[in-house]
């Protein structure tokens, strides 16, 4: 059901002005996102048996927010945004995701990311529903202040469709603590004196100084190398074995890279928005001082004393694991073709097409989906919740343990379905996921 936004929507005084929309058409390779997951329900849902009521009930979200909002430019100017919020499921507990700003963000993308929300956090087994948002703009075109004034916009535009025990936003692609900040203090504004106290559970992924929790950043990084971990522990081999690519050098892609370095792990290329890169030396690309130089330069490219590739070749460099941190459809029935890994351990969300996946089944290329290996996150942003709605704060060692403990007993569910129904990982991860939401129905039903 499409519904107008509760409370606050601003009415659209001129059309948004056209943005392009670059790269990622829906030919035949990508088609709509959103059909994909479904799809990737179905097979599962097949797969185990699923009640078909519950298949019906996942294929369409609960509610979707659309918004169109002013924002004045720092040259005065009022310039229209287009954004968004999918609520796609809730029946284990509130909406929970991310909100994204990227020029590509559509509906279809931002309904898919929140179906995503819905398998992830059925999968690690935390009481959240799925829910995503984004805003359709290009961030680097526009200021700091800018950025603010659009974050705050839309925070007032969405209104009542979100709220600490309803729909808990969080950091994605181009967001991050700070922005999360200015959503608390956006939200806290909306509310009587009396109930600002409860806002700061508005969002996670805040800054740890304004109510977030340690370990939260890295948290999506920290769960990429943990279930890396669980994989190569299954291979009898250890982390300081292993030689890895990195795609993307965001939030995702620069924790994990320097994480697995401490862990003695050997970074071989990096690529991302900027260009690709290769170590010309045979201890590989020091991680903290890549993440250095994209906090300076922006991108990964002209790393001082790496090797400009192309992508092509980024994608053929012989490595133990690739890990895909930037966006959606990137490994395609093509780039799995070049691939000369032996493992995929997916740090963003959706980067690998059908197409891709069946390359990847059949060249006998590990995967770890999404769901699975990028839900450190969504599990931290779990504890930041429950500390905030607690009063509480853990230390690091307390998040890291129980992080370790949430991600392995769902590896443990994956792999046990792997093996008990002879599925991939990814049909399998959806099919524990849709398992546990069955279960859920079935004890609650339908009311009224
Ligand atoms: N955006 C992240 C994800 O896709 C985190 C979501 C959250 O913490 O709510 O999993």
């Amino acid at each position: 059901m499409t519904t107008a936004p509760i409370a606050n929507g601003t009415a659209t005084l001129t059309p948004p002005s056209p943005r392009t929309i670059a790269g990622r058409a829906h030919d035949a390779e990508h088609p709509k996102l959103f059909q994909r997951v479904r799809e990737q329900m179905d097979q599962a849902a097949e797969a185990v048996g699923l009640a078909p009521e519950v298949r019906k009930i996942l294929s369409s979200p609960v509610c979707e927010v659309s918004v169109n909002f002013p924002v004045r430019m720092d040259d005065g100017r009022i310039e229209m945004f287009s954004g968004y919020r999918v609520q796609h499921n809730n029946v284990l507990g509130p909406f929970k995701g991310g909100i994204r700003y990227h020029q590509d963000v559509s509906i279809d993308e931002v309904r898919a990311l929140a179906a995503w929300m819905t398998i992830k956090c059925a999968l690690v087994d935390i009481p959240f529903g799925g829910g995503k948002g984004g805003v359709q703009v290009d961030p680097a075109t526009l200021s700091r202040r800018e950025i603010e004034r659009m974050t705050r916009r839309f925070v007032y535009a969405l209104g009542a469709n979100i709220g600490p025990g309803y729909d808990v936003p969080a950091p994605d692609v181009n967001t991050d603590a700070r922005t999360m900040a200015w959503i608390v203090d956006t939200y806290a504004a909306t509310l009587p004196p009396q109930e600002r106290y409860r806002a700061l559970a508005v969002v996670t992924g805040k800054p740890v100084s304004a109510g977030g929790s340690v370990g939260r950043e890295k948290a999506t990084g920290q769960g990429v190398v943990d279930l890396i971990e669980m994989w190569a522990a299954d291979k009898n081999c250890t982390v300081a074995d292993l030689t890895y690519t990195v795609q993307g050098f965001g939030k995702v892609g620069a924790w994990a890279a320097r994480i697995l370095k401490d862990k003695g792990a050997k970074l071989l290329a990096a690529q991302d928005v900027t260009g690709a890169i290769k170590a010309s030396g045979p201890t590989g690309l020091d991680a903290d001082a890549l993440a250095e130089h994209v906090k300076k330069t922006g991108g990964v490219a002209g790393f001082p004393g790496a090797t400009a590739i192309t992508r092509e070749a980024f994608f053929g460099v012989e490595a133990d694991v690739f890990i895909p941190a930037a966006l959606e459809n990137q490994v395609t029935g093509e780039t799995a073709r070049l691939l000369n890994v032996r493992l995929v351990a997916e740090g963003a969300n959706g980067p690998t097409t059908p197409e891709g996946d069946a390359v990847l089944c059949e060249r006998g290329i590990d995967v770890l989906p999404d769901v699975l290996c990028n839900a450190g996150g969504v599990v931290v942003s779990y504890f930041e919740w429950l500390q905030n709605r607690g009063g509480a704060a853990w230390d690091a060692a307390e998040i890291d343990h129980k992080l370790k403990d949430i991600l392995t007993r769902a590896y443990g569910r994956v792999k046990e379905m792997v093996e008990s129904k002879s599925l991939d990982w990814r049909t399998a991860a959806y099919a524990v996921a849709l398992r546990r939401i069955e279960q859920v129905y079935a004890e609650r039903g339908i009311y009224p």
